[in-house]
C-alpha cells in the first residue's frame, strides 16, 4: 500500500486541479491520497467526483497556526467539514489571506516591482491565496528565477522585506477544534528550518499532551539526522509518524508518493477519526 497524506490542489497553492490531482495520484501508483489544501476543504467535491477506482481519498486540510511568534502547519484529517466551530476558524484564516496578499503586493510595489493584485488574483484563480501565488507572479515578472527564490529575506520569507503576516490559529486551539469536528491532527514538517523558525521540542511535547496525534517526519524539508531525531521524539511522546510528499504540482519539485506513510499508521488515523470516512474511488469522471 502506498499512502501519501499531504497534497495540495488549485483549491490552495497547488497547480493540479483536484480532479487532476487524484488522477495523477492513481497514475503515480498511490493507493491512498490525502487532499490537504491550506485552510480550505473547497477541493473535496471535485476530487471525490473524479476519484479513480482503486484510489482512496482522505479528506483533510493544512491549517495555518502560530504559537510564540512561530508559524507552523497543522494537518487535519477526516474531520467533519460542516462542523461550525472549525469551519468558522478556517474561514477566518482563509479570508484574512486576501488583505494579507494585497499587503504583500503593496510592499513589493513600494520596492519598485510592477506586480498587481489582479495578477496575483489571476494566478490564485479563486484558490486560498498564499505566498506561492505571489512568488509565481514574481517569476512571471522575471524578478526571481523560481518560486523557491522568492522565499528569502529579500522577498517573501517569514520576516522578509515583502512579507506580511496573516491571522493564524493557536495550534492548541486547532487541536481542540479538529478533535471537536471528529478529526485527527498531524504536525506538518515540524522541523523544516529552511522555511523559518521552528518550535522547540518542548512545544511538541505540550501539543502531544494536548491531544496531537502525530508528526510528519519523512518530508523533503527534513534531512536524515532531523528525521532520526523526530522519530525518537515521536516514540518518547507516543505520537504517530507520517511521511508525505507535500505535493504542489509544478510549483514545487517534489513528486506524488516521494515520501509515504506506513499502512499501520494510516489505519490508526482512520480508526481515530469520527468526523468523516476515507472515500473509496469508484471510477468517476
Ligand atoms: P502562506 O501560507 O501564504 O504563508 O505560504 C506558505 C507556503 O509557502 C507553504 O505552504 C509552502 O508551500 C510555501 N513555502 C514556504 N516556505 C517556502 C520555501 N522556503 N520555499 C518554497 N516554498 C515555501
Ligand atoms: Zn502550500
Ligand atoms: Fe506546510
Ligand atoms: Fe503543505
Amino acid at each position: 500500500m502506498r499512502i501519501d497524506l499531504h497534497c495540495h490542489s488549485t483549491a490552495s497553492d497547488g497547480t493540479d486541479t483536484p480532479a487532476e490531482l487524484v488522477r495523477n495520484a492513481a497514475a503515480a501508483g498511490l493507493d491512498v491520497v490525502a487532499l490537504t489544501d491550506h485552510d480550505t476543504t473547497r477541493g473535496y467535491a471535485e476530487a471525490t467526483a473524479a476519484l479513480p477506482e482503486g484510489l482512496t481519498l482522505v479528506t483533510g486540510a493544512e491549517l495555518s497556526c502560530r504559537v510564540d511568534g512561530v508559524s507552523l502547519h497543522m494537518l487535519a484529517y477526516l474531520f467533519d467539514p460542516e462542523e461550525p466551530a472549525l469551519l468558522a476558524e478556517r474561514e477566518l484564516v482563509r479570508d484574512d489571506r486576501v488583505p494579507r496578499a494585497r499587503g504583500m503586493v503593496e510592499r513589493l510595489q513600494g520596492m519598485g516591482v510592477p506586480i498587481t493584485w489582479e495578477q496575483v488574483a489571476r494566478i490564485a484563480a479563486g484558490g486560498s491565496v498564499g505566498r506561492p501565488h505571489v512568488a509565481t507572479a514574481l517569476v512571471e515578472l522575471g524578478v526571481v528565477p523560481t518560486v523557491n527564490d522568492a522565499f528569502t529575506q529579500n522577498w517573501l520569507a517569514d520576516g522578509g522585506r515583502a512579507h506580511v503576516e496573516k491571522h493564524e490559529t493557536d495550534p492548541f486551539e486547532a487541536i481542540r477544534l479538529v478533535k471537536g469536528a471528529g478529526g485527527v491532527t498531524v504536525f506538518a514538517h515540524p522541523a523544516a528550518g529552511k522555511r523559518g523558525r521552528t518550535v522547540p521540542e518542548s512545544t511538541i511535547a505540550e501539543l502531544a499532551a494536548a491531544g496531537l496525534d502525530g508528526i510528519e517526519v519523512d518530508h523533503m524539508d527534513h534531512d536524515d539526522e532531523t528525521r532520526a531525531r523526530l522519530r525518537g521524539l515521536a516514540a518518547d511522546l507516543g505520537l504517530l509518524v507520517t511521511g508525505s510528499s507535500d505535493y504542489h504540482g509544478s510549483r514545487k519539485t517534489c513528486v506524488l508518493g516521494e515520501y509515504t506513510t506506513d499502512p499501520e499508521v494510516y489505519g490508526e488515523i482512520t480508526r481515530r477519526a469520527t468526523g468523516a470516512f476515507p472515500v473509496p474511488g469508484t471510477g468517476g469522471a
